[in-house]
């Protein structure tokens, strides 16, 4: 048992948002978490109540009229810290409760801002995600996944001669750099072939830090994005582009901690660019075989985006249209502001493996059904989610004695074999 701070008086920082909720459970209805558990209090109303039940003392209402409306015994249930825990990790942050919140609380940075203050006041996250902090914070490997930093540039170094300076840094991330070679090839292809000036950090690169981030563990954030920041600054870069979503937000937080005047961007803005300058000439049709394709919308690179910024939803698609022999995409029945989770975001997959591949299979289940033969995304996780969940289906059918044909790829893939 955890010892219990004083959460009264510490106040998390959505006080607002969480005494304006109407508990009208609207939000429940989007949630893959609930979806897929059943469990009230793992479903945004529920999380809300867990938090307000062991921080406030008085409702909205209460505290516009000044009386207590509540009968007491129902303000002072004794919510264990560990349900706490379970309710505020147990979520994607996939965000696709805000878009259905009537009283439009910020869930997409509400859920992160609890999970702060939760550490702040010595509520320490899942087990597995302190490991992958302690990793990213370790030296020795600047990554989650404990994996050497000589093994950084190991899929390019033999083959690309990068220059010490360029107007494009291609900031690889760590999941693409150790374990999807495939894209971060594809793209040092698509750089090269459309003659982009362009290098990378090498070892240099650290962890962006998205995953300390969106678990609440943002001690040593700064200190990894000056390193960060100071190393694209030695290249001189005018531009930064990454192909993943969660580096692609969190190198946009860093301004908040450090200057810089580079512009961020994601790998599907800048293809499209090149594509529309007419720097990318295709020669190959995409294989028959494995059409039709399915686009599924990252939550962060959409969804996410669009809340902070901009979402990246007509890049991707323009992308895939342009390439030769793609003539249909087929859409998820929510895509795009509304697109579901793939249920590896937030550190899902580290707080509750079986139930993030769960999420998974759901949408691998729906592209099934839509007869689609590869799922298309451009995220390195959601291909990493997606994998899973074939993998898991591939299975399923062969244990009935049936064949059972899909793959999944990002878009810089399909690009990448067609140019
Ligand atoms: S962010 Fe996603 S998983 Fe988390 S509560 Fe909202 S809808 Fe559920
Ligand atoms: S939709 Fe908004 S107001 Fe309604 S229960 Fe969910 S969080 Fe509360």
């Amino acid at each position: 048992m955890v010892k219990k701070p004083n959460l009264v008086k510490n106040q998390p920082p959505n006080q607002i948002d969480l005494i304006a909720c109407m508990q009208c459970g609207y939000c429940r209805s989007v949630c893959p978490v609930f979806e897929e558990t059943g469990w009230e209090s793992l479903s945004p109303r529920g999380k809300l109540f867990v938090v307000k039940n062991l921080t406030t003392k008085n409702s909205m209402l209460e505290r516009i009229i000044g009386k207590n409306l509540t009968a007491k015994i129902v303000r002072d249930v004794d919510i264990p810290l560990e349900e706490l825990r379970d309710a505020i990790y147990k979520c994607t942050l996939c965000s696709r409760c805000v878009t259905k919140c009537h009283v439009e609380i910020p869930f997409h940075e509400m859920w992160e801002h609890i999970r702060i203050w939760m550490v702040e006041n010595g509520i320490e996250p899942p087990e597995k995600t302190i490991g992958m902090y302690d990793n990213i914070a370790n030296p020795e490997f600047n990554n989650p996944f404990m994996e050497p930093m000589e093994k950084r540039d190991e899929w390019y170094r033999e083959d690309y001669v990068l220059p010490p300076k360029a107007d494009i840094v291609y900031f690889i991330g760590c999941g693409t750099s150790f374990y999807e070679y495939q894209v971060l090839l594809g793209n040092m292809k698509i750089f090269t072939k459309a003659g982009v000036n362009f290098t990378t950090l090498g070892k240099d690169e650290i962890c962006c830090n998205a995953v300390s981030m969106m678990t609440g563990q943002v001690e040593n954030f700064e200190e990894l994005a000056r390193r960060n920041v100071e190393n694209i600054k030695k290249r001189g870069a005018k531009r930064v582009v990454t192909g993943c979503p969660g580096c692609y937000r969190s190198l946009k937080k860093y301004k908040k901690y450090v200057k810089f005047d580079f512009e961020i961007i994601h790998t599907m803005e800048l293809i499209a660019e090149l594509i529309k300058e007419g720097k990318l000439e295709f020669k190959k049709p995409f294989k028959d075989k494995d059409q039709p394709i399915i686009y599924h919308d990252p939550c962060e690179l959409g969804r996410i985006s669009e809340f902070e910024d901009h979402g990246i939803y007509d890049e991707p698609r323009f992308i895939l249209k342009s390439v030769p022999g793609i003539d249909e995409i087929i859409e998820f029945p929510n895509c795009r502001v509304d697109s579901t989770c793939c249920g590896g975001g937030g550190g899902m997959k580290a707080v509750d493996y079986d139930l993030s591949a769960a999420i998974a299979l759901k949408k691998v289940e729906q592209a099934i059904e839509l007869g689609a033969k590869t799922i298309v995304s451009s995220c390195p996780n959601c291909k990493s989610q997606m994998g899973i969940a074939i993998e898991a289906k591939k299975k399923e059918y062969k244990d009935r004695g049936e064949k059972f044909k899909m793959k999944t790829m990002d878009v810089v893939e399909i690009v990448a074999k067609s140019i």
